[in-house]
């Protein structure tokens, strides 16, 4: 099938994601982001569901598709593929449409659990843009960073993200089905919230589209001391380093050097036992703030896997919700925080010896569970050496297997 090129097309932004590209381009061809993913070839028209954008799209796609909405949005290949998740793999450990589902404890190695494939996360003064003509009109990118857990603030506004619209409460960008809400609805800026508004419009009995610009949300500053943030907005700088793609190639983790993607996992898993065993990690907090700040969270989260835990269930779903990244961009931050600074000790003995007992709780929470997060495709073999876990069959000190970069492109 040929698809004719769009009329008018637009440079993608610097981190772009898929779905941010076809809401400006919609507004810019003053259209519906369902017609502009129709001619860019995205629809589903085979599938179960004709008519929608697989949310997976945003992930990665076959190289014909990739090549022929490229070729209807006037791109490069290289450039279409730059909307993607998939390249991030490189550094952030595989992320690919090939890993769905990912939802359930058995599921725990599925590499993608740790990207927010379904909702975004947001700074509001980068979504409202730059000052050029058409950062006036269609605001700033929504950024492929946002999707990663471990991008949590803003390092060049200075402020943690956002991840819900503060209107309807709704997570931004969530799609009850599909790669965006709404589609065919014309008249929403980029930046709108898309989501339903919970009141019905008066009179109708219908609930309408909330439509709150995001891009001027109130930031969430005020973490109640300086010191906190100032702590968070310096290990988010590092991150963020590791994350670029002329950072370095190699990190420091449990005293070895390790490829960066797989340090992203030892971050994941460590910061999985730091809230699975909290408060043993608590003395590693930068501040007493981010300390309380876990501690809610790891309370609630114990709570609610007690409660879907029952009894000698084999099926532990009521695990899932340790497993999860943490519900606010302030607990993720500190958590991580923690798992970064247990990393990052210069010897195997020291990292062992912070890391056992937290380790050691988490196992009499859930063996089987502990042990396979251990175990996870792609960590280093460093981390599984202070874990004292058998590698498994796979030798997973090459990251290549969990890496899968932009070969589609
Ligand atoms: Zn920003
Ligand atoms: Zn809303």
């Amino acid at each position: 099938m040929t698809h004719r090129r769009l009329s008018r097309s637009l440079d993608p932004l610097d981190d772009e994601t898929l779905v941010g590209f076809l809401l400006r381009l919609a507004r810019h061809n003053g259209t519906t982001p369902a017609q502009i993913a129709s001619r860019m070839g995205l629809m589903d028209e085979m599938s179960a569901a004709p008519g929608v954008v697989s949310p997976w799209l945003l992930a990665d796609m076959d190289k014909p598709r990739l090549v022929r909405a490229a070729r209807a949005a006037d791109l490069t290949v290289a450039e279409a593929g730059k909307l993607l998740l998939a390249p991030m793999g490189h550094r952030y450990g595989l992320v690919s449409h090939l890993y769905r589902p990912w939802t359930s404890p058995q599921q725990l190695g599925r590499p993608n659990r740790w990207v927010f494939m379904r909702t975004s996360q947001y700074c509001p003064p980068c979504l409202a843009g730059d000052d050029g003509p058409l950062g006036r009109l269609y605001g700033g990118a929504w950024k492929r960073a946002w999707r990663l857990p471990v991008v949590f603030a803003c390092s060049r506004h200075q402020q943690l993200l956002s991840r819900t619209c503060p209107k309807c409460r709704a997570p931004a960008q969530f799609a009850p089905n599909g790669l965006i809400a709404r589609p065919g609805t014309e008249d929403l800026h980029p930046t709108q919230c898309r989501a339903t508004s919970p009141a019905p419009q008066t009179g109708t009995g219908r609930r309408s589209v909330c439509g709150t610009d995001l891009a001027s949300v109130r930031s969430l500053r005020a973490l109640g001391d300086e010191d906190s943030l100032g702590m968070l907005l310096a290990l988010q700088h590092r991150l963020d380093t590791l994350l670029s793609s002329d950072g370095p190639q190699r990190v420091n983790s449990c005293g070895q050097l390790v490829p960066v993607a797989q340090y992203f996992i030892d971050l994941r898993v460590v910061a999985t036992l730091v809230l699975a065993s909290w408060p043993e990690a608590s003395g590693f907090a930068a501040t007493r703030a981010l300390a309380q700040a876990i501690g809610r969270e790891a309370e609630q989260r114990l709570r609610d896997s007690r409660r879907r835990t029952s009894g000698a269930s084999k099926r532990p779903y009521g695990i899932n919700s340790l497993l999860s990244p943490l519900e606010s961009p302030l607990t993720m931050g500190a958590v991580l925080g923690i798992a970064e600074r247990i990393l990052d000790g210069r010897e195997k003995q020291w990292t062992r010896m912070a890391v056992g007992p937290l380790y050691g709780s988490a196992l009499a929470l859930h063996r089987d569970t502990f042990l396979e997060l251990a175990r996870l495709p792609g960590t280093s073999s460093a981390l599984q050496e202070v874990l004292g876990v058998a590698k498994g069959p796979a030798d997973s000190s090459s990251p290549e297997p969990y890496i899968r970069g932009p070969r589609n492109g």
